[in-house]
C-alpha cells in the first residue's frame, strides 16, 4: 500500500514534544466515596480483596484462551502511551484481509483457544483518506462495518467466539456486533478529563468512554471494561473511575469485568520519559477495585504486564485475561505473554486453580436469552463446559480424540493397549515411565491452602457424607484439585471391594428403534425427530431374539441385556413375550431388561399396576432391570431433553416397586448435554436416597452424552458431551457419594475408548461393565469405540495397572473365566 500523502505519520511513528515528566503520584488528600479507602494502606486492601475473592470465587482464577486480531492498527485518536496505532506508511496494509483474519483465528482454533479479540484503532477512516478508501473498495462503509463481517467470518468458519474491542461506539454500532460477537469491550481509562495522555485522543473524553459503557448496558452486551494506572492520574481518580463503573452496573449487570492495567512507558511514544507505574500504586488499585466492584465482577490484571504474579493474586485478582498460544500482545508487543505452564504454576503456588474461560463469563454464558443474540447461543453452547466455561480439551465422549492426561501415567504407543481404541493387543503390557500426571497432593494440603474441594475431601477422609452442595463442590475441581478427588475416590474403592477389576460377559440385544418417545438426546431411535439419522427402522422378530441368546450364550455369556425403543405397536405382551423367547434359547442365562420408561409403559399398556406387571416380569425370568431412562434426575433438565418421558418421581417409583418385588437394578446419568452440576449433585442424592429405603441398586454407571449424531446437538441446543475432566470427576464423586450405599462404580468402554478407561479405573471405578456384541445405542449417536470387548482386552487395560480382571456375574458373582490362567501366565 502506497502511503498515505494526506496522513501525518510522523505524529505517531516519532512524538513530536514529550510530556512533561508528572510527579510521582502520591496518596491523594480525597476520601471519594466516602470510605476513607484512598488512605488505606495496601497491606489492609489486599486482606480485605482476598476475602471478597475467596467469597465470591472460591479458588479459582481464569484465563482466556484467545488470539488477537489487529485488524486495523490505524487510529483517528493519538494516545500518549500508544505503539498500537501506526500511520499508513508503517503498515502493509491499512486492514487485515479477511483470508489474514482466518489464518490467525484457524491458528488459534488448531491451539486449543476459545476466543479471538479484535484489537483495532478507532474510527481511522475519519483520519486517513487510504483507510476510507480500502473499506470502499471492498465494499465496506466504516471499521464498525468491516469488523461486523469480520466476526461473522470468524465464528462461522473457525467457532472461535469473537469478542469486539472497537473503542468509543454508538448503541447502532454495539447492536451490529452484539449479533456476532459473545462479548464486548473498551476500556474506561480514567474519569479524569484533563489527562496530558488523551489530550489528542477525543475518543477517550470519559464522557464518550461512559456513554459507550451505558450502551452497552442498556444493549445487554457482557462488557469488559477497566483503567489504566499511572498515567498521571491520583488515586481519587481511579476510585472515581471505578464507581462509574459500578453506577453503570448497578443499572444493567452487563459489567463482566474489569481490568486494572499498569503503565509501562514505551519508545516511541510521548509518555516515553514518564517512569512506570510504581508497583505499589498498580497493586493497591486492583485492591480497591477488588473492594470497590460488587463481588460479581471479576478482577483481573494482565500477567504479561509484571514481573511477579504474586502479587496480583495476593491482591485480590480472579482472572489473567486473554493468553494467547499464538498471537503476540499486539497493544504491548514488546512483553511475552508468559507460558501457560508459569501462570499454572504461579497461580498453584499461590493456592489457587487455573481454569480456561470463554470471552463471556459463565454467568452471562449460562443465561443465554438475556446476554447473547440467539446466533451466538449455539457458538458458545458449543465451546462451554458444564459450568460455563472454556471446554479445556477437544476430547469428546465417543470420539477417538485422546483423551488429556489427568491422573496416572499413560501408556505408551506400543505397549499393547495405549492406542484409545480399546483394541490393544496383550504384547507387553507394562505401562512406561512417561508421561505421567503429577502426583495427587495430600489433602490436608489442599484443605490448608483455602481450596472448597480440599475441604469436602478432609471431611470425606474423615468418614462425612457429602451433601448436594458438598457434590457441587466436587464438580468443581481444577488441576490438583481433581488428582486429590480421584485419589479419595480411588482410596474408597480400596476399601471397599479392592483391586478387582470385574466384567460381565453379556449381550446387547435391541429389539427395535422404532419409538414413539422424542428424546432429543437420542440418535438410536428411528420416528419423526431422527429421519435424517443414520440406520433404518427395525423391529427383531421373537425368533431372531433367541437365535440372538443361543448364540451369545455359545460365546460364554451369562447376560442379555434388553433394551429398545417404545414401539407403537407394542402392549404389554410385548415384554413377556420377549423374555419367553430368551427362556426358548436359554434356560439360565440372566436376563436383564426394561428401563423403568418400558416398565412403566408396559404396566400402562397392560391396565395393571406397576407391581403386578413387574411380578408377571419377574415370574417368566426378568431379573434385573437397567437404570437407563433416568438421564438427568431432575425434572427441569429433563424438560429439555425429554419432556414426554416419564419424570424423576415416575422413574424412582418404578425402581423402588422393582425393588420391592425383588429385582435389583442400576443406576445410569446420561450426563453433559445441557446441564449443570448442581443437576447431577440433585441425581446423586435422590438415587442414594432410594437406596437407603430399598438397598436394590448393584452399581452406578456414569453414560458421558455421545454429541455427534444427536438431534439436540445437530439442533444446536446441546453441548458437545462432558469434557474429560467432568466425566472422570463423575466417576470418582459417584464412589464418594454412594460410599457405604453402592459399592460398584462401572464405567462404560463404549463411550471412553481404552485410555480413557485406563485413568477412570484410577479415580474409583471397579467394573467395566459389559463385553456387549453388539452395542448400538452409542454407536447411533456417534460413538467410535467398537461393538464389543472381551476379556484380553480388558485384560490389556486393566493389568497394567496391578489392578486383577475377573468375570462376574450380573449380580456381581464371580465366573471361572475359561484360559484367564494361561493368559495371565503368558504376560
Ligand atoms: S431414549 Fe428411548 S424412549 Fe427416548 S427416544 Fe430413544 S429409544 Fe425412545
Amino acid at each position: 500500500m502506497p502511503a498515505d500523502p494526506g496522513s501525518t505519520p510522523e505524529h505517531l511513528s516519532a512524538p513530536s514534544e514529550p510530556y512533561p515528566v508528572p510527579p510521582r503520584p502520591a496518596p491523594a488528600s480525597s476520601t471519594s466515596g466516602g470510605t476513607g479507602l484512598i488512605e488505606r494502606d495496601l497491606a489492609s486492601l489486599q486482606a480485605e480483596a482476598g476475602r471478597i475473592r475467596a467469597a465470591a470465587h472460591g479458588n479459582r482464577i481464569t484465563f482466556s484462551p484467545k488470539v488477537f486480531i489487529p485488524l486495523t492498527m490505524l487510529c483517528r485518536d493519538r494516545c500518549g502511551y500508544c505503539t498500537f496505532a501506526k500511520a499508513p506508511a508503517r503498515v502493509a496494509a491499512p486492514y487485515l484481509s479477511l483470508d489474514q483474519v482466518l489464518a490467525i483465528a484457524r491458528a488459534g482454533r488448531a491451539a486449543g483457544c476459545h476466543e479471538a479479540l479484535f484489537t483495532l484503532g478507532e474510527g481511522p477512516e475519519d483520519r486517513y483518506p487510504a483507510a476510507r478508501q480500502w473499506l470502499a473498495d471492498h465494499g465496506y462503509t466504516s471499521t464498525v462495518d468491516y469488523l461486523v463481517a469480520a466476526c461473522r467470518a470468524v465464528v462461522e468458519e473457525t467457532g472461535l467466539l469473537p469478542h469486539a474491542n472497537a473503542g468509543a461506539l454508538g448503541r447502532d454500532d454495539l447492536l451490529r456486533l452484539r449479533a456476532v460477537s459473545a462479548s464486548q469491550g473498551m476500556m474506561i481509562e480514567s474519569v479524569n478529563p484533563d489527562l496530558a495522555a488523551h489530550r489528542s485522543a477525543p475518543d477517550k473524553t470519559p464522557a464518550r468512554r461512559l456513554a459507550t459503557l451505558e450502551a452497552a448496558g442498556e444493549a445487554g452486551i457482557p462488557f469488559t471494561t477497566g483503567l489504566l494506572v499511572g498515567i498521571g492520574e491520583t488515586r481519587a481518580d481511579r476510585v472515581a473511575t471505578l464507581e462509574a463503573i459500578v453506577d453503570s452496573h448497578r443499572r444493567h449487570g452487563h459489567v463482566q469485568e474489569v481490568i486494572v492495567q499498569n503503565f509501562l512507558p514505551k519508545a516511541g511514544t510521548s509518555m516515553h520519559q514518564w517512569p512506570p507505574c510504581p508497583t505499589g500504586e498498580f497493586l493497591w488499585t486492583i485492591a480497591a477495585a477488588r473492594v470497590i466492584l460488587p463481588p460479581d465482577i471479576h478482577l483481573q490484571a494482565p500477567p504479561n504486564l509484571s514481573d511477579d504474579l504474586g502479587p496480583l493474586l495476593a491482591s485480590g485478582i480472579d482472572d489473567w485475561g486473554g493468553v494467547s498460544p499464538v498471537t503476540a500482545d499486539h497493544v504491548n508487543p514488546e512483553r511475552a505473554w508468559p507460558e501457560l505452564g508459569i501462570l499454572r504454576g504461579a497461580t498453584e503456588a499461590a493456592g489457587h486453580t487455573l481454569a480456561p474461560r470463554l470471552t463471556l463469563y459463565p454467568s452471562f454464558a449460562l443465561d443465554p436469552g438475556r446476554w447473547l443474540d440467539e446466533a451466538m447461543r449455539f457458538p458458545v453452547l458449543d465451546a462451554s463446559d458444564a459450568e460455563g466455561l472454556g471446554r479445556d480439551h477437544p476430547w469428546a465422549s465417543g470420539s477417538e480424540v485422546p483423551p488429556p492426561l489427568l491422573v496416572g501415567a499413560r501408556v505408551a504407543p506400543g505397549t499393547g493397549a495405549g492406542s484409545g481404541d480399546g483394541t490393544g493387543s496383550t504384547a507387553g503390557t507394562a505401562a512406561t515411565a512417561a508421561p505421567a500426571a503429577p502426583a495427587a497432593p495430600p489433602v490436608a494440603t489442599l484443605a490448608s491452602t483455602g481450596s472448597a474441594v480440599g475441604e469436602v475431601l478432609a471431611a470425606v477422609m474423615d468418614g462425612a457424607a457429602v451433601g448436594e452442595d458438598e457434590i457441587v463442590t466436587l464438580f468443581g475441581a481444577r488441576g490438583p484439585e481433581v488428582r486429590s478427588v480421584a485419589a479419595v475416590a480411588d482410596q474408597l474403592r480400596i476399601d471397599a471391594v479392592g483391586d478387582e477389576v470385574t466384567f460381565v460377559n453379556n449381550r446387547n440385544i435391541n429389539y427395535t428403534n422404532v419409538c414413539t418417545f422424542k428424546c432429543k438426546f437420542c440418535a438410536f431411535s428411528k420416528g419423526p425427530l431422527s429421519l435424517n439419522l443414520r440406520g433404518r427402522p427395525y423391529l427383531l422378530e421373537l425368533s431372531e431374539i433367541s437365535e440372538r441368546v443361543a448364540e451369545a450364550e455359545a460365546r460364554g455369556a451369562t447376560e442379555v441385556c434388553l433394551q429398545g425403543g417404545i414401539h407403537p405397536n407394542f402392549d404389554g405382551e410385548y415384554y413377556l413375550h420377549v423374555i419367553q423367547a430368551v427362556r426358548e434359547a436359554s434356560a439360565t442365562i440372566h436376563i436383564h431388561g426394561f428401563t423403568a420408561l418400558e416398565v412403566t409403559e408396559g404396566a400402562r399398556r397392560s391396565e395393571m399396576p406397576l407391581a403386578d406387571y413387574l411380578v408377571l416380569l419377574r415370574d417368566a425370568g426378568l431379573k434385573t432391570i437397567p437404570g437407563t431412562a433416568a438421564e438427568i434426575l431432575d425434572d427441569p433438565v429433563r424438560a429439555v431433553l425429554c419432556p414426554d418421558k416419564i419424570n424423576t418421581e415416575e422413574w424412582l417409583f418404578a425402581h423402588r416397586t422393582a425393588h420391592q418385588v425383588g429385582l435389583r437394578s442400576n443406576v445410569t446419568i446420561m450426563f453433559g448435554a445441557v446441564e449443570q452440576p448442581r443437576s447431577w449433585a440433585r441425581h446423586l442424592v435422590r438415587t442414594r436416597d432410594l437406596q437407603a429405603e430399598t438397598g436394590g441398586f448393584t452399581e452406578f454407571v456414569p453414560l458421558p452424552f455421545v454429541h455427534m449424531a444427536t438431534p439436540i446437538y445437530l439442533q444446536k441446543r446441546s453441548r458437545r458431551g462432558p469434557t474429560f475432566r467432568e466425566t472422570l470427576l463423575m466417576h470418582a464423586v459417584g464412589r464418594i457419594a454412594y460410599r457405604g450405599m453402592i459399592d460398584n462404580i462401572q464405567i462404560s468402554w463404549v463411550k471412553m475408548g481404552a485410555e480413557g478407561v485406563r485413568q477412570i479405573l484410577q479415580a474409583g471405578v471397579n467394573d467395566l461393565g459389559g463385553t456387549l456384541m453388539d452395542e448400538n445405542i452409542s454407536r447411533a449417536a456417534g460413538a467410535s469405540h467398537g461393538q464389543m470387548m472381551d476379556a484380553e482386552r480388558f485384560a490389556a487395560i486393566v493389568e497394567p495397572l496391578g489392578r486383577t480382571l475377573s468375570q462376574r456375574t450380573t449380580l456381581y458373582g464371580r465366573v471361572e473365566r475359561p484360559g484367564a490362567d494361561v493368559l495371565a501366565s503368558a504376560r
